[in-house]
């Protein structure tokens, strides 16, 4: 009896094994065929919303990476600031939100090989006379919480004349409204909302020239070379560049 038992513990506990090691063989999303991808959907044209849908360009790049993978796309919305931490404490996969590589970031999560540039560009009033950096001295600037955007000003201008806003949008809005008088911002976002706001402009100056590119878990190698090698081939078979010029005309 006591040798049926142990023979039944044995058996019990190898099964547990082959099923743990299954487990972890596939688990490296996630959640089993899904790729969860954290953004911040106010940021035209990377990710926004079309009605109730999420569209852009990181959506449409994670979408052609999940299908290369193999994998289901699921979209989750959230401050930006949140994004970095969903993809550190495994809540997502991929972190896509027009994110720059920087030093600090790095120190978080690795990031992918990078599919976009992006400029920080500075919008102001016309009319405002502001026309270089060096006339924002001393002025308020509105700029989106975390953002590079919000890490130059605040540096080279000092937090007292730096107003954060957790989207973009409401930094523009506090800038039409006169509560800021300029946005330091990302290029391709600050002219959809130039265009969307009578009465702004964009100063020929570019702030900073930056990479972007995917969040991954640092501790998740095997995602980020996957997820690496599909980005490659799609970067050169030109679906990456066509995905770009479908949502940024050529001027
Ligand atoms: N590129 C900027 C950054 O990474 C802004 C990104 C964003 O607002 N979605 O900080």
């Amino acid at each position: 009896m006591k040798k049926i038992l142990s023979l039944a513990l044995v058996l019990v506990l190898s099964l547990t094994m082959v099923v743990g090691c299954g487990k972890k063989e596939v688990a490296y999303t996630v959640e089993d065929g899904v790729l969860t991808m954290a953004t911040n959907a106010y940021f035209p044209p990377y990710e926004y919303y079309d009605g109730t849908e999420i569209v852009g360009i990181d959506i449409e790049i994670a979408q052609a990476v999940a299908d290369k993978l193999g994998l289901e796309l699921k979209i989750e919305d959230m401050e930006f600031d949140s994004i970095i931490i969903a993809v550190q404490r495994g809540k997502a996969d991929v972190g896509l939100a027009g994110m720059t590589v920087t030093e600090d970031r790095l120190k978080s999560v690795s990031f992918s090989e990078s599919y976009a540039t992006g400029i920080q560009v500075v919008i102001v009033k016309e009319g405002s006379g502001i026309e270089s950096l060096e006339d924002l001295e001393g002025k308020k600037i509105g700029v989106q919480l975390a953002t590079t955007g919000d890490i130059y000003a605040t540096d080279e201008f000092g937090s007292d004349y730096v107003h954060q806003y957790n989207k973009g949008n409401d930094a523009v809005l506090a800038l039409v409204q006169g509560k800021v008088d300029a946005v330091i911002i990302d290029n391709e976002p600050a002219k959809n909302f130039v265009t969307a706001n009578e009465g702004l402009t964009i100063l020929p100056t570019e702030y900073a020239v930056e990479d972007y590119a995917a969040a991954i878990n640092k501790d998740n190698t095997e995602l980020l070379e996957k997820f690496n090698e599909a980005l490659k081939a799609l970067i050169e078979d030109g679906t990456v560049q066509k995905i770009i010029d479908k949502y940024i005309p050529a001027e």
